[in-house]
C-alpha cells in the first residue's frame, strides 16, 4: 500500500465510516467529489459499501447506493452478498430492499457454503427468514429451483436451514421453516455429527421448544444418526432431562399437526394460528404427565395462562364445545357449519401419526353429522354494536362452571338450531369427560 493512491485512501476510509454510521449527507459529498469510490471495497475483507450499509441496517444508504445502481449481488471476500449480511444481523428492511433491487436469494458463499436463509436461520431471525420465504415462492427461484428444494437448500456439509434453526435453538425459525415444507426428518452429512436430524441437534443443546416443534412436526424418535444414536440418547447424554423424558420412545407420542390432510394446508392463517395455539397447549399439558418426575418445572401457569381467565365475562356471550364442555367453539366446519373448540378439531384429525407409506390419508368427518371435513372457518361473533370479531383474538376459554350457561345464551345469533343438535349428539354420547379425555383418544360418536 501507500505508492502514490493520493487522497484516494483517506476519503475511501471516510466513505466506509460514513456509510457504517449513516451519515448519508457526507456518503452523498464523498461520492460525488469521487463517484468511483462507490466500486472500492475494503482491503482485508474486500467488503464494499453496499455490505457496510446492509450489515449496520444502514436503510437510507442502502436505498441511495441501489439508486446508483450498484449491483445489489457484489461479494465480499467470502463470496458474501449484502443480503446475506442484512440476514446474519437481522436488518429486516435491508432484507425486503435488496430483495426489491433484485439480490439473487440462490447465491452460496464460500465458508460454508450457506444461502441468505440459511443466514436467518442461523441467526434466529424469523422476519428476515419469512421475507426470504415469500421471496422465494414468487421469484425465478421457485419455478427453476423449485420451493421446497430452496426451503430444503443444503449447505457444504448438508445442513438445512431447519438443522441450523434447530442447533441454534429458535423455535420459531423452526416452526417458520416446517409450516414452509422443510423435511423434518432430513439427515446431515456432516454438519454436527453425521446423519444427524434436526431431532438430534435439537436435543444436543437441549432446546424444549425446538423439540416440541419438531415433535409436533412428526419428527421421528427413532431416527439414528450415523453413529446409530437417536435423539433421545442424545440429549440423556448431555443431561438434559426434560428434553430426554420427551424423547424416550417410550413416553406418549404427541399429538402431531395433520399436515397430510388437504384442507389443513387450505386453512387460512386465523383458523390455522388458532389450530396450532391448541396443538401446542394439548401437546403441554401432556407433556406434564411426562415431565413428572423430572428436575423440571415447566413455565409458570401465569405466563400461560396469560389473559385467559380476566375474558370469563366475554366468554358469556359464546358457546361451549359440545364435544368436551370445556373449551369454547372457536371453529365451524365448512358445509355443515357445525361448531367445536380448536382442541376438539386437532383430536379429530391428528389422534394417529401420519403414516407415511400409505399415500391415502383419511378425510376427517364432523362428529356431528359425518359428512367430510372439507374446511373449517374460524367462528365469527357479532358484538352488540354490530362490529364482528373473533375468537380466536380474544384466546377464551370456558371455565367448567359455566357449562351450563349455554341455554339462556342470546346473543349469538344464527345457527341455533344446528348447535343445539349438536349438543344433543354430544350428551347421548357421553362426553362429558374427565379433563382432558378428549386429547388423548380418538373421538368416535357412534
Ligand atoms: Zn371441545
Ligand atoms: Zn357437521
Amino acid at each position: 500500500m501507500g505508492q502514490g493512491l493520493s487522497c484516494g485512501t483517506s476519503d475511501e476510509h471516510g466513505l466506509f465510516t460514513a456509510v457504517q454510521c449513516g451519515d448519508l449527507e457526507t456518503v452523498k459529498a464523498l461520492l460525488e467529489r469521487n463517484p468511483s469510490l462507490i466500486y472500492h471495497s475494503t482491503v482485508y475483507d474486500r467488503q464494499s459499501a453496499l455490505h457496510i450499509a446492509a450489515a449496520n441496517g444502514q436503510i437510507e444508504v442502502v436505498s441511495m447506493l441501489i439508486d446508483q445502481s450498484v449491483n445489489p449481488d457484489l461479494l465480499n471476500r467470502y463470496k458474501q452478498t449484502p443480503l446475506m449480511l442484512a440476514a446474519m444481523h437481522g436488518k429486516i428492511s435491508c432484507v425486503q430492499k435488496l430483495i426489491e433491487a433484485g439480490a439473487n436469494i440462490l447465491m452460496f458463499d464460500s465458508l460454508n457454503g450457506r444461502t441468505c436463509l440459511h443466514y436467518a436461520a442461523y441467526y434466529g431471525h424469523s422476519d428476515c427468514l419469512k421475507t426470504i420465504l415469500s421471496a422465494a415462492r414468487t421469484s425465478h427461484v421457485a419455478s427453476s429451483w423449485g420451493y421446497a428444494r430452496f426451503v430444503n437448500v443444503k449447505d457444504g456439509k448438508g445442513a438445512t436451514p431447519l438443522h441450523l434453526a434447530s442447533r441454534q435453538r429458535w423455535p420459531e425459525c423452526v416452526h417458520i421453516l416446517l409450516d414452509n415444507g422443510a423435511l423434518v426428518c432430513a439427515s446431515t452429512g456432516g454438519y454436527g455429527f453425521p446423519g444427524s436430524s434436526p431431532l438430534h441437534l435439537a436435543a444436543r443443546v437441549g432446546s424444549l421448544d425446538c423439540i416440541r416443534e419438531l415433535l409436533a412436526w412428526g419428527a421421528d424418535r427413532l431416527q439414528r444418526d450415523d453413529s446409530g444414536r437417536i435423539p433421545y440418547s442424545v440429549a440423556f447424554r448431555h443431561k438434559h432431562v426434560a428434553c430426554a423424558a420427551l424423547l424416550n420412545p417410550s413416553s406418549a407420542e404427541p399429538l402431531v399437526w395433520p399436515s397430510a390432510s388437504k384442507f389443513i394446508s387450505e386453512l387460512n392463517e386465523e383458523a390455522k394460528h388458532l389450530l396450532e395455539c391448541a396443538l401446542m397447549e394439548a401437546n403441554k399439558e401432556r407433556e406434564k404427565n411426562i415431565l413428572k418426575g423430572t428436575t423440571y418445572s415447566p413455565p409458570s401457569p401465569t405466563n400461560s395462562d396469560n389473559g385467559i381467565d380476566d375474558n370469563i365475562s366475554e366468554a358469556s356471550d359464546t358457546e361451549v364445545c359440545c364435544i368436551c364442555f370445556d373449551q369454547v367453539c372457536t371453529i365451524q366446519v365448512q358445509d355443515c357449519r357445525h361448531q367445536m373448540c380448536a382442541h376438539c378439531v386437532l383430536a379429530l384429525c391428528c389422534h394417529k401419526k401420519p403414516n407415511p407409506t400409505t399415500t391415502s390419508s383419511t378425510t376427517p368427518v364432523c362428529p356431528f353429522c359425518r359428512s367430510d371435513i372439507v374446511q373449517l372457518d374460524v367462528i365469527k361473533f357479532e358484538k352488540d354494536d354490530g362490529t364482528s370479531h373473533d375468537v380466536s383474538s380474544s384466546r377464551l376459554r370456558k371455565s367448567r362452571r359455566s357449562r351450563n350457561f349455554s341455554e339462556g345464551s342470546n346473543s349469538f345469533k344464527g345457527l341455533s338450531a344446528v348447535s343445539s343438535f349438536g349438543k344433543m349428539v354430544g350428551r347421548g354420547s357421553g362426553r362429558i369427560s374427565a379433563e382432558n379425555d378428549h386429547i388423548d383418544k380418538p373421538i368416535i360418536l357412534d
